[in-house]
């Protein structure tokens, strides 16, 4: 089974005025549906890799053979890392969050407002392209992470729970040069009822009961 283009789960125009229309239509069905290409026409023949979950396959990229490690990490992590992303958006969202998400970040960063300034910052300061992320480590902790390129914690053993893309493909129609606008705009459709179920899905991962690719598993 290739990997799939995910639907999404609202119209391009519902993240308006947050995120525009002709962004949401040019990523998912341009930018993201290359990605989704790519990694399939990477691992296409390779039924070990084929029949995993691409989330596995970057959680295991050390095992992806040498001569399309990069295709793999490159474009494997532009669709999972966009399959995230889609996932945690919703129209009438942001706010705080309640629940365990909201708990556990009260716990790990001392108040919304400084985990809201953390992740601000990371997704600011990322040079270039790349993602600024919550992520629930291995020794089961919250904490904020970026990355270059298309890279995902996954490789690195954390599981992501919330992304933000910091490509300009990702705001520049709306906001050009002003990437911190789109930070901001952000916080207003994160859909934090799915981090806290992406949440729950890892702790329960991490005690080895989940190896359905939606969380990391060794
Ligand atoms: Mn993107």
């Amino acid at each position: 089974m290739p990997y799939q283009l995910p639907v999404l789960k609202y119209s391009y125009d519902a993240l308006e005025p947050f995120i525009d229309t002709k962004t949401m239509e040019t990523h998912h069905s341009k930018h993201h549906k290359t990605y989704v290409d790519r990694f399939n026409a990477a691992i296409a023949g390779k039924p070990e890799l084929e029949s995993r979950p691409g989330e596995w396959v970057l959680a295991n990229i050390d095992k992806v053979p040498e001569d399309i490690r990069t295709a793999v990490r490159n474009n494997g992590g532009g669709a999972v890392n966009h399959s995230l992303y889609w996932d945690i958006l919703a129209p009438k969202a942001g706010g705080e969050p309640k629940g365990a998400i909201g708990s556990a970040i009260k716990a790990a960063f001392g108040s919304f407002a400084d985990f809201k300034t953390k992740f601000t910052d990371a997704a600011t300061t990322q040079f270039g392209s790349g993602w600024a992320w919550l992520i629930l480590t291995k020794q089961g902790k919250l904490e904020v992470i970026k990355t270059p390129n298309q890279d995902n914690p996954l490789s690195i053993g954390e599981t992501p729970l919330l992304a933000i893309d910091v490509w300009e493909h990702a705001y520049y129609l709306k906001y050009q040069n002003r990437r911190p606008e789109y930070i901001e705009a952000f916080y207003n459709v994160i859909n934090w009822h799915r981090v806290d179920e992406l949440l729950l899905a890892a702790k329960s991962g991490q005690k080895g009961s989940c190896c359905d690719g939606s969380c990391v598993c060794s």
